[in-house]
Order: C-alpha cells, then sequence, then structure tokens
C-alpha cells in the first residue's frame, strides 16, 4: 500500500457489518435500508435487461433518458437548470462522483476543506488526490450541531482549493440553514474557491429544509453538486449516482470518471430515469415515513439513557454514550454486539480531532419499525 493510502484500512462500514454477521447482532450500523425501493423501479430495471436496454457499454457521461431526468429533478425540486448533455454526469455511485470530482479539481498540495466529522472516503479521496484534509468540527450544541462560520472564513489559506461540502450531513444529521449555506457561498466567490456539495440526503430532511448550494448567488459555476439513488430511492446497491455542474467542471470529473470505471452498470440507469420521474407524492411519503422511524428510534435511545442529538436530515442518529458511563466509542461498538445484539458505528474515526468524537457512537434508523423496536429494547439492558 502506497504512504497516501497508509491508515485507511478497510472502511468501518464493512468492518461494523462483518461483525453483525459474525455476531448475529442488529445492524444499525453500515447505512442501507432493509426494504427495498418501489416495486415498479425494480420492475424497469429487469424489462431493461430482458429488453436489452444497457447489456452493452452505455454511453460514457450516462445514458441520455437519466441525464434528462436529472436536470427535470433539478428544476422541479429547486428550479436549477442544467443542460443534460453538457452539465449532467452519471457516476458509479456517489462514491465515484467524489472520487473523480477530487481527482479531477485537486493538485498535489492543494488544501480541501472538509466538515468533521466526515465521510470516510472524504479523507481517503483527498489523499489519493495529493491534497491535504483541513478539518472544520461541528460542534454538539442543544439538540445538534453547529457550524463555526468563523472557523471555516479562518481555515481558507492560499492553498486551499476547495470546500468539500455535505449537506444534510454524514453521521450528524445536520442541515446547514439557508443563512448558512449563504455565508458559505460568499466566502466561496470572496476567496474564489470551488466547492463540491455532497448532497446524497437532499429527500431526507424532517426538520427545516435542503437547500442546494448551487442556488446561491456566485455559486452555479464554481459548485459540483453530488447525489444518488442509494439514498432517495433505497438502492444502495445499485450504484447509481450523479453529478450537475458547469460544463467545464463536468468534462473535468467525467475525464478522470472515464479511467475510474468508463461507465455505470446499463440497466440501473434505465430504471433510475424511471425513479426520479416518481410524483411528489413518493418524496413525501419516502420523508415521512423516514421521520417517523428518526422518533421512534430516537426516543428508545433516550429511555435507554443515551444522551441523543436529534437529526435534522439522513437516517443517522448520534449519540453521547457518556450518560452511560463510558467514554470511548471505538471499544463501546466492538463490544455492542456481544453485550446487547447491536451494532452502531464509532464516530470518532470521521474525526482528526480524536477527542471531539471519542464519546460519540451513530446507529442508523433506515430499518423496519420492529427491528428499530428490538433494538431499543435490547439496549435497555445496558443500564
Ligand atoms: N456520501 C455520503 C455522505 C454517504 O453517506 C454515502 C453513503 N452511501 C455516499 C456518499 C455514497 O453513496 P453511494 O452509495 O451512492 O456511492
Ligand atoms: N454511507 C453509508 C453509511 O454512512 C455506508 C456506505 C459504505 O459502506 N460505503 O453508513
Amino acid at each position: 500500500l502506497n504512504r497516501r493510502l497508509e491508515g485507511f484500512g478497510t472502511t468501518i462500514f464493512a468492518e461494523m457489518s462483518a461483525l453483525a454477521v459474525r455476531t448475529g447482532a442488529i445492524n444499525l450500523g453500515q447505512g442501507f435500508p432493509d426494504t427495498d425501493g418501489p416495486a415498479e423501479v425494480r420492475e424497469a430495471a429487469v424489462r431493461a435487461l430482458r429488453e436489452g436496454h444497457g447489456n452493452q457499454y452505455p454511453p460514457g457521461p450516462g445514458i441520455p433518458e437519466l441525464r434528462r431526468a436529472v436536470a427535470a429533478h433539478q428544476r422541479r425540486f429547486y428550479e436549477l437548470e442544467y443542460d443534460p448533455d453538457r452539465e449532467v454526469l452519471v457516476t458509479a455511485g456517489a462514491t465515484e462522483a467524489i472520487a473523480a470530482s477530487l481527482l479531477a479539481l485537486v493538485e498535489p498540495g492543494d488544501e480541501v476543506i472538509a466538515l468533521e466529522p466526515y465521510y470516510d472516503s472524504y479523507a481517503a479521496c483527498i489523499a489519493m488526490a495529493g491534497g491535504t484534509r483541513v478539518p472544520v468540527t461541528l460542534r454538539p450544541n442543544g439538540d445538534g450541531y453547529v457550524l463555526d462560520l468563523d472557523e471555516l472564513r479562518a481555515a481558507v489559506t492560499g492553498r486551499t482549493r476547495l470546500i468539500l461540502l455535505n449537506t444534510p450531513h454524514n453521521p450528524t444529521g445536520t442541515v446547514l440553514t439557508r443563512a448558512e449555506l449563504a455565508a458559505i457561498a460568499e466566502l466561496a466567490v470572496e476567496r474564489d474557491l470551488l466547492v463540491v456539495t455532497d448532497e446524497v440526503y437532499e429527500h431526507l430532511v424532517f426538520d427545516g429544509e435542503h437547500h442546494p448550494l448551487a442556488g446561491f448567488p456566485g455559486m452555479r459555476g464554481r459548485t459540483v453538486s453530488i447525489s444518488s439513488a442509494g439514498k432517495t430511492f433505497s438502492f444502495t446497491g445499485w450504484k447509481v449516482g450523479w453529478v450537475t455542474a458547469a460544463p467545464e467542471l463536468i468534462t473535468a470529473v467525467r475525464t478522470a470518471k472515464q479511467f475510474l470505471t468508463y461507465v455505470s452498470a446499463g440497466p440501473f440507469q434505465y430504471a433510475v430515469a424511471e425513479a426520479l420521474s416518481l410524483d411528489d407524492s413518493y418524496f413525501r411519503s419516502l420523508r415521512a415515513d423516514l421521520r417517523g422511524k428518526r422518533d421512534l428510534l430516537a426516543a428508545g435511545l433516550e429511555e435507554a439513557g443515551f444522551r441523543v442529538y436529534r437529526p435534522a436530515g439522513t437516517y443517522f442518529i448520534t449519540t453521547d454514550i457518556r450518560p452511560l458511563g463510558e467514554d470511548d466509542g471505538i471499544a463501546f461498538c466492538l463490544g455492542l454486539p456481544e453485550r446487547c445484539g447491536v451494532v452502531a458505528v464509532p464516530t470518532a474515526v470521521f474525526y482528526d480531532d480524536k477527542d471531539a468524537g471519542r464519546s460519540i457512537v451513530r446507529f442508523a434508523f433506515c430499518k423496519q419499525d420492529d427491528v428499530l423496536r428490538e433494538a431499543a429494547s435490547r439496549l435497555k439492558g445496558l443500564r
């Protein structure tokens, strides 16, 4: 393993899912739904396979039907206009979109600002691109977490190339407000920065509203927006993601993407094009359903004695384990399956500031209500 990747080892998600399989514990670690997305969308994939749509290499930027559907989605939900031919790129999940964006836009030695705790692939991709990660920590405050805008401004130096943003934010569930995003946009314009914004949880917002950064003044031309069918349609295994950005940025990201995967699986692209055209009621009921699950698990965790940070979005709840007389999240998560048959993710691994994340543990609530109830009842045995 080269020096750039030293220390990255196996992702915490794979490690914790393997622990769940090994111990038979309920897996509230890795974020994937235990119910698949809409039947008609699955049928669309089967139909595409059967009828021979996408069984051979699809076009490099993605099939036109999906690029048009992505553009229509941006218009429908955000009134943002993108040219499907020049400003949309289909990727192998958001993961590839993140990698291709960083590999395309970061020069060795460039600094990349990322909100901490950061999704693990950000750190690895910044490293693979030869960049330097500059974390700005979201701090617990009341029920949630806050971004200190002064700290963000102070993190920008002459070497800063881009801000890697994530809202709604994994793992904290923070949804950046319009005012915070406006301040980030102002900073990006003032310091002439690009922003790569990971908005995979755009439709999973329970309190407040998701505002795409690309819609703020001065941002349309300097923002690379990323999303994925994994979260919005509950098909994490299909690995269909997309990027929207100005033509020069899309061209750059596509250049890198060509040599990572060339293209992503064809038949799923046809199905996701149909999924993106589902009517508003699909998106509303997804949100309502997950809001109920958030409330169910949050109540269970509180009863079990955790300090619960209430997520405004995503399908994750972070908790502080200190009220349980524990303070090492990693040791806690490693012992949890044996103690009570539940798997969670220690967020310490998403921090450079290990003290800040030491006692924080993340639980996923994209699971059936019965599973969440059973997990909560097991966790009550901890006290
Ligand atoms: N970004 C964030 C913040 C995520 O939580 C995830 C989780 N899956 C991804 C990107 C990756 O998305 P995909 O599965 O589409 O590659
Ligand atoms: N995004 C998912 C999570 O945060 C995991 C995806 C992965 O395993 N790479 O749990």
